[in-house]
């Protein structure tokens, strides 16, 4: 225990002594943990609410249809205007077990800072070796925050890396992995859609999964200075974005996705 960080030893104090903050004894949120295990979808974000933000009813309806699902967050939100990495954690465990997922880690990289080298490419090898994922989620190729489409950029080369098996370095896991697909969500900027994700059923869980981060999102009771995400339009929007993108494809709610291999089917009734 003594190599562990005095932050993981926080996080576990409040695993313990409060009844309301148990979190799963799957659920652990520091890198160094270095969990091993095999999931059906690995979704990644810059942030700690962007996965919540764009795809959070797509996460909650795969868990439901009894996927294994995992969440990688890239930074710690640590430069955001509201809240504290602190208070982002726990509101960031909060949420992960509102949408029911198997495990959710913090990266701990350099929020509005993190480059596109050759350390946080390991550190995403590295889960993605460890999870083996089917199907790996990530950020938008370019969007309003900068992060977004460098943290996509990372996880996309990450994501063939990882299947290199000659690709070895200390601390990166040794079995190589190659997920089948990455597909690529919409969060701030609009982007034409390669398809919509139906989450009719979710939609207000996907909302109570993003007002599980408490600090960022609108609150009237909050004292914290005004932001563009924390405005009651932007959380309302994102309801009617769903329901723009769900009309197109004939729901009532939708997510959308960019995929960058060309989308095969086996049977046209697969498609609606
Ligand atoms: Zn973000």
């Amino acid at each position: 225990m003594s190599n562990w960080s005095s932050k993981e030893r926080y996080i576990l104090r409040i695993k313990r002594t409060k009844k309301d903050d148990v979190i799963s004894s799957d659920l652990i949120y520091f890198a160094n943990s270095k969990k091993t295990m095999k999931l059906d979808i690995l979704a990644f974000g810059a942030h700690p609410d962007d996965i919540e933000i764009s795809v959070g009813g797509t996460i909650i309806s795969e868990v439901r249809q009894g996927k294994k699902v995992g969440l990688i967050d890239l930074t710690r939100g640590e430069l955001g205007t509201r809240g504290t990495p602190d208070i982002r954690d726990l509101e960031a465990m909060n949420a992960a077990k509102l949408m029911g997922v198997h495990v959710r880690e913090n990266l701990g990289l350099a929020d509005g800072l993190f480059e596109l080298n050759n350390e946080n490419k390991f550190k995403v090898i590295d889960a993605i070796r460890r999870y083996q994922p089917d199907i790996v989620i990530t950020n938008a190729p370019h969007d309003r925050h900068p992060d977004h489409g460098r943290g996509a950029a990372l996880v996309v080369e990450a994501a063939f890396l990882a299947g290199l098996y000659k690709l070895q370095a200390p601390g990166v896991h040794s079995e190589p992995w190659r997920p089948k697909v990455v597909y690529q969500y919409m969060q701030f900027v609009l982007h034409t859609p390669d398809f919509v994700y139906d989450i009719s059923e979710v939609v207000d869980d996907k909302i109570a999964c993003i007002k599980a981060h408490i600090s960022q999102f609108y609150n009237p009771e909050s004292l914290e200075p005004q932001t563009l995400i924390a405005s009651e339009h932007f959380l309302n929007n994102i309801k009617y974005r769903a329901s723009e993108f769900g009309i197109q494809a004939g729901f009532s709610y939708g997510e959308p996705f960019m995929v960058k291999r060309l989308p095969g089917v086996k049977s046209l009734s697969a498609l609606w």
